[in-house]
């Protein structure tokens, strides 16, 4: 033909270079991209970071003791917790006793039978495509479980490079908290930010009184406390208490501040302002009170 030579990109189709297509041409021989389940991954109602710890830990490729050795860069390829099991990427996040017992903190019928046996990508994929929402949070169970994945994770590192000795009840209750807080923000704007009155304390009426009340739970010991402030028109401070609640979860605080609050002070009128609708979302026995 008489046209002159030119330059073309065998890997497109268009033969025009794009990253995409070279990527996919450099890595088609270790993996299979076309699979669908990556797409279940990029799916999962998480953070961005999550999604990507969960791409990595289903390709197997978690920095483990295991996994260092067999890239020639560790000594030993023991878990660092029980120190009787190699450790393995599925040995960290489910059959090393640590995560086992946090785990086991879930009622047995949150998940599936075979929870324990799976393979590594059948387990992952089994759960992170159950959507089923779990009754104690009203969370689905895939956004529970892959932020349950990433505290082991982080828990485990936090231990063997800090130093830092993590409890399965810490690492329990920060997943919850992870998936809470997600979930949280696909809440509208209306009910996360209800109205400028959460941001500034505001008087009742005349013959009311106002009640604050918050909990909190420690992240790292999971211990609890609730504390209560009353009162009236003018801001004055007329009663109030704290009391710590032992160790318990975010959920369990919330319900422990209202069950105090009402058993121990006799009150004809109050005005309850909430910095946190959760518990009144999460429970269906109770419904948002504005007076009491
Ligand atoms: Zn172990």
């Amino acid at each position: 033909m008489d046209t002159n030579d030119f330059i073309i990109y065998r890997w497109n189709p268009k033969y025009v270079f794009k990253t995409k297509s070279t990527y996919f041409h450099l890595a088609s021989s270790s993996w299979d991209f076309t699979n669908p389940c990556w797409t279940d991954i990029w799916k999962t109602r998480v953070p961005q970071r999550l999604r990507l710890f969960l791409w990595i830990a289903f390709r197997d490729r978690l920095m483990t003791n295991l996994e260092r050795c067999r890239r020639s860069v560790g000594h030993h390829p023991y878990c660092t917790t029980c120190d009787t099991h190699d450790e393995s990427t599925l040995h960290v996040l489910r059959d090393c006793k640590f995560a086992r017992e946090v785990w086991l903190y879930f009622s047995p019928a949150v998940y599936s039978p075979t929870f324990f046996t799976e393979s590594l990508q059948a387990w992952l994929l089994s759960n992170i495509n159950c959507h089923d929402l779990v009754s104690d949070y009203s969370i689905p169970w895939s956004t529970i479980f892959v932020s349950i994945l990433w505290q082991l994770w982080k828990a485990k590192n936090e231990h063997v490079f800090n130093s830092i000795p993590q409890s399965p009840t810490a690492v329990w209750n920060k997943g919850i908290f992870w998936a809470h807080c997600y979930m949280e923000s696909f809440l509208p704007p209306l009910i996360r930010s209800p109205d400028s009155r959460s941001l500034h304390w505001t008087g009742p009426e005349p013959g009311w009184v106002c009640l604050n009340v918050d909990a909190t739970v420690s992240a790292s010991t999971s211990f609890g406390s609730v504390a209560s402030l009353f009162r009236d028109q003018t801001g004055s401070w007329l009663s109030g208490f704290q009391k710590a609640i032992g160790v318990l979860r975010p959920l369990q605080a919330e319900l422990w501040r209202y069950l105090l609050d009402f058993a121990l002070f006799g009150i004809k009128a109050l005005f309850l302002f909430r910095s946190n609708l959760t518990v009144l979302r999460q429970s269906s026995s109770l419904k948002p009170i504005m007076r009491i």
